[in-house]
């Protein structure tokens, strides 16, 4: 059977984008805002500039300073207006051709996209699509968006809107035409988008750690289901939904997004530290239970220091992280691999010898890390392992941007919090609630269940925005197979 009938790993986006308007040194900001932006995606990365009727583009497989690894490449990336992207997919090469900023001439003109979010209709649109005669070059949801442009009529932003009210799903896009910069965040907000200034330069990024990097000041959050177009002009904002409410992802405070980054008014490392005193208030008898506090780092770090705080037991570093261990190691060959090669995690054993351990991370998926560190951990002398999650069991699959597995492959969707226990091998194993995060992010009675004030699916299993495709998340439609195997 063809390899690429059932990808095992579908493509997903979890990326960063990053866009300048008006800066002589466009393409270098943007290079160096994607490096700040890079935990959002590290498999690909590029960037398009535009200058004098021309637009330039420079895209790579790797991480930034792999694809942008020569001055040359930014010098010819000339112009004062940019977007850029950072991209987290599957390896290979069949990648490249998802590799954005996607670019297209249409009638208006050149245009370039750059997309962090996930679309729920994308096999639904693609398939009307092809068959009015589209021509699809790569597997990336962002190009309907791109054929959706280009078939609609008016000017750009005539054309943009017929775009947003056809798709749905999670969406912060940027797009860079001749004169402008555009940013697009879907009606909900799922995923972040702020607006910064650098003297007389605008910033349009997915994080507010893209802006520090440059020195450029945050100026605001970009709003659900606002357009914002910069141009000569000025900043035009315009929102061409009904309905809109702010309902951003919490996983992007609870793991995705820098802990130096301020969302939506809440700044990551404080809200996570907050999660993790949240955690111990819910577990008040692990005083009586623990000797020592111990973060799995760095996804860890910040809610075990809350949870330490608050239960007034040290924080260590039992684990220490080796940060050398990109996509490009090469990995070991199976002989040595079995030898227990600890890549990314080591213990030390100075810190937990004969200790009883409350062990803290921020979420359970597969199991796989807490598995591994648990045996870790014992095997360097740990007396007992109390593990305690900084969010709720996730139970169910994210299709609005975030890498999470089908729901057979998520530990809480089949077992019990017990059985999870005996199967990561820890003496005891405690989630934080729902209304706990909750809680933790300023909201003392907990989740409004009628209007609930985060995207939570993979907690709840309230998904905000429809889930068109019936075959979402499994394997591709008939139409989009066909594309998958070229
Ligand atoms: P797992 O090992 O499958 O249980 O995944 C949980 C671990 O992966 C935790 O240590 C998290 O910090 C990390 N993690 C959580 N969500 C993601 C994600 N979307 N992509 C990559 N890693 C993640």
């Amino acid at each position: 059977m063809n390899k690429y009938l059932f990808p095992k790993k579908k493509i997903r986006e979890e990326c960063g984008v990053f866009g300048v308007f008006n800066n002589d040194e466009a393409a270098s900001l943007t290079a160096l805002g994607l490096h700040a932006l890079q935990h959002r995606g590290q498999d690909s990365s590029g960037i398009v500039t535009y200058f004098q009727n021309n637009f330039f583009g420079h895209r790579g497989l790797g991480q930034v300073s792999e694809v942008f690894n020569d001055s040359a490449i930014l010098s010819k990336l000339k112009g004062k207006n940019s977007i850029g992207h950072n991209r987290y997919g599957t390896t290979g090469e069949t990648a490249l051709k998802n590799v954005q900023p996607l670019f297209s001439e249409i009638l208006t003109g050149g245009v370039a996209i750059a997309h962090n979010g996930n679309l729920t209709n994308t096999n639904t649109l693609k398939e009307k699509l092809i068959k009015s005669g589209s021509i699809f070059q790569s597997t990336s949801d962002t190009e309907v968006i791109l054929h959706l442009i280009s078939t609609a009529s008016g000017n750009l932003i005539d054309r943009l809107v017929y775009a947003l009210h056809s798709i749905s799903g999670a969406y912060s896009l940027l797009l860079l035409n001749k004169n402008s910069l555009i940013g697009v965040r879907d009606p909900f907000g799922i995923r972040p988008l702020v607006l910064g200034k650098l003297k007389d330069s605008y910033i349009l990024c997915s994080e507010s750690c893209g802006l520090d990097i440059i020195g450029a000041k945050l100026v605001r959050d970009v709003q659900p289901g606002e357009i914002i177009i910069i141009n000569n002009n000025g900043i035009e904002s315009i929102t061409p939904f009904k309905k809109t409410s702010l309902r951003p992802c919490l996983f992007e405070y609870i793991y995705f997004s820098r802990p130096d980054s301020t969302l939506d008014g809440r700044n990551v490392y404080d809200v996570r530290k907050k999660i993790g005193e949240q955690l111990a208030k819910e577990s008040a008898e692990d005083k009586d239970l623990i000797d020592i506090v111990i973060p799995i780092p760095d996804s860890g770090n910040a809610s075990a220091l809350g949870y330490s705080n608050e239960i007034k037991k040290p924080f260590e570093l039992g684990i220490i992280r080796n940060h050398y261990t990109g996509r490009t190691f090469i990995q070991p060959t199976s002989r040595v691999r079995n030898l227990g090669v600890k890549l990314k995690h080591n213990p030390n054993p100075s810190a937990l010898r004969n200790k009883k351990i409350a062990l803290i991370d921020d979420s359970v998926v597969r199991g796989t890390t807490a598995t591994k560190i648990v045996e870790m951990l014992k095997n360097a002398g740990a007396k007992e392992i109390h593990m305690r999650i900084a969010s709720p069991p996730v139970k169910f699959p994210c299709y609005y941007g975030i890498d999470t597995p089908s729901e057979s492959e998520l530990l809480a969707s089949k077992y019990s919090i017990e059985e999870i226990a005996s199967y990561i091998g820890v003496d005891s194993l405690k989630f934080i609630t729902l209304n706990g995060v909750y809680n933790a992010l300023g909201f003392p009675s907990g989740r409004d269940p009628n209007n609930p004030q985060f995207t939570d699916h993979y907690f709840s299993g309230d998904y905000p925005v429809r889930l068109v495709d019936k075959n979402i998340g499994k394997k591709p439609s008939q139409l989009s197979l066909l594309i998958e195997t070229k």
